[in-house]
């Protein structure tokens, strides 16, 4: 007899957001965390660098999460449970070797203003840009939310065919398949302008040349501008949390320090799991939220799986340095106070060259980083008078063949010594835009693409979102060419997380469209 409807492995977004909707509907859930925390990469903790100084050791930033379809059915219930996000409003911002700054805000009036002085009609562009996908937001979002290979889909399609006509449809297709770097190098006279957005495709898993990139930053552009970059009160793991506590009050149960190591096949159809803890555990539906390796290789040795799943390939490793501060940072710069990601960057060729090393295994010279400021955001973050700062840099290696600087001695795998090294660099380049940089800072950590993998074994080889996103790796052919939404080769049994459509970041689509499927 399964002892419940579904049992869920992991709990990252996707995860959570299952859980919480199928155990709203009032089916019986088992999450199982193999962590003694949930949340995968929501993780809040005051031990990274010194008591009272609370870090989102990854991700950080809600802007995925609060413009998805899961967020709109789930915001009420989250809100009850105790979810807040906090807003800056300015939400990003690009900052040159020069000193040379953008920074966006949420007003787009204000927006086209700045990148007109900036650049003669970049300000339009923009406007055009951003206008063009708020045109056609119902559709973009729908693909997105929904799974891709289904009736639902086509239909979608069928009706912006008819809205656009087919000729229109074919060029929006032909568009969208554009690179970043092929996006702004045409449309934008500013390298400032050019800045602000080139570092976003990193965020996608994309590097500046890759296709599609133009339009994911496009979609990106708009988010930022309409949403913000908000954190969420507290910590990423507040997050987990709230979703923790409304599945508890719906009657699904939690258990972290649960590893599933097997799933029972029985006849085609998955039955349960076992545990490394050496339980067996039956259910009716099994929800997998795990790379693909893990799944057809590990979870499900010995029956059958697509051919395919060996080719999966994984994107580069990402580097997180996280600071506590004796006080407030200030800029070299002014305008920065108060916007919630910085990008230190020259631009779309610098951002394409640290890619590019990282790619080839080599630790890139200059590399590309995200600063975020989150106790801007949420002063609760760190003690009255001090601050934090939240490091991620999108270009590391996962296996290292060496360093593009020729300066750090270099091993295949991540030692700390590297790690230490690499930080250093980074900090660095952030210490010459901060003039009381050696007056505030206090401690720093550093967590390596290996460090990463430790913590969340689902970050394979550091990479943050869950394998490659170039288009063989996504939409309908995530996370394998021959996949089918979220189904597998094995009735019951589900696959879902940052490995599937629609790929990785905090939106819970997966997720949801699974939940969707299963009556909730
Ligand atoms: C450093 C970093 C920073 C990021 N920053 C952002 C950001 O600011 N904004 C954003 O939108 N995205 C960000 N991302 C990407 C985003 O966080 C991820 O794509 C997303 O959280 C992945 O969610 P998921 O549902 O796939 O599950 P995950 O968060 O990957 O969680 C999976 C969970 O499953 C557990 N698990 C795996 N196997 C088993 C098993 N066999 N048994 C039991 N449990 C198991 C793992 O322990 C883990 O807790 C970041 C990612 C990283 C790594």
């Amino acid at each position: 007899m399964a002892a419940f409807d579904h049992l869920i492995i992991g709990s990252g977004i996707n995860a959570l957001v299952a859980a919480a909707m199928l155990s709203r509907k009032g089916d019986s859930v088992l999450v199982v965390e193999r962590e003694d925390r949930v949340g995968g990469c929501m993780y809040t903790s005051d031990a990274v660098t010194l008591p009272g100084f609370h870090h989102d050791v990854m991700a950080a930033t809600f802007v995925l999460f609060l413009t998805s379809p899961a967020y709109a059915g789930l915001a009420e219930d989250l809100a009850e449970h105790g979810l807040a996000f906090c807003h800056s409003a300015h939400p990003t911002a690009a900052l040159r070797p020069d000193g040379s700054n953008l920074v966006l805000g949420m007003d787009r009036a204000a927006n086209v203003a700045a990148f007109n002085a900036c650049g003669a009609g970049d300000g339009d562009q923009h406007a055009a840009d951003v206008g063009a996908i708020e045109a056609d937001a119902d559709f973009l979002f729908a693909l997105l939310g929904q799974p891709l290979w289904s009736r639902q889909a086509l239909m979608l399609l069928a009706k912006q065919a008819w809205k656009k006509g087919l000729g229109p449809l074919k060029t929006w297709f032909g568009e969208a398949l554009e690179p970043s770097r092929g996006w702004l190098e045409t449309r934008y006279a500013s390298a400032d302008v050019q800045a602000l957005w080139a570092a976003w495709v990193l965020h996608v898993g994309l590097t500046p040349e890759a296709t599609y990139g133009g339009q994911m930053s496009r979609v990106i552009a708009f988010a930022l501008e309409a949403a913000g970059a908000p954190v969420v009160k507290g910590g990423a793991g507040q997050a987990a949390a709230a979703f923790r506590s409304l599945i508890e009050a719906k009657g699904g149960v939690v258990r972290t320090g649960v590893e599933a190591t097997k799933i029972i096949v029985e006849k085609g159809r998955a039955i349960g799991i076992e545990t490394a803890q050496e339980e067996k555990i039956l259910a009716k539906n099994i929800i997998a939220s795990t790379a693909p390796g893990q799944l057809y290789d590990g979870l499900l040795a010995g029956q059958s799986q697509p051919e395919t799943t060996k080719k999966y390939r994984h994107g580069r490793g990402n580097f997180q340095l996280h600071y506590a501060l004796d006080g407030a940072v200030e800029w070299q710069s002014a305008g920065l106070e108060d916007v919630a990601l910085i990008h230190l960057t020259d631009g779309i060729d610098a951002v394409s060259k640290s890619s590019n090393e990282a790619e080839r295994g080599m630790l890139p010279a200059v590399p590309t980083i995200c600063v975020g400021q989150p106790n801007r955001l949420d002063p609760g973050r760190c003690p009255e008078g001090k601050a934090i700062l939240w490091l991620q840099i999108p270009d590391a290696p996962s296996a290292i063949k060496g360093d593009a600087a020729g300066q750090i001695e270099t091993v295949p795998d991540w030692t700390e010594e590297m790690r230490e090294a690499f930080a250093d660099r980074i900090e660095g380049i952030l210490s010459r835009h901060i003039k009381n940089w050696d007056r505030i800072k206090l401690k720093r950590r550093a967590y390596s693409p290996r460090d990463l993998e430790q913590m969340n074994v689902n970050l394979v080889g550091g990479d943050p979102y869950g394998g490659a996103c170039t288009l063989d790796q996504f939409f309908v052919w995530r996370p394998v060419a021959g996949q089918v939404n979220n189904g597998t080769s094995v009735k019951n049994l589900y696959h879902i997380g940052a490995s599937t459509h629609p790929g990785p970041g905090l939106g819970g689509g997966s997720g949801l469209n699974v939940a969707k499927g299963l009556g909730a």
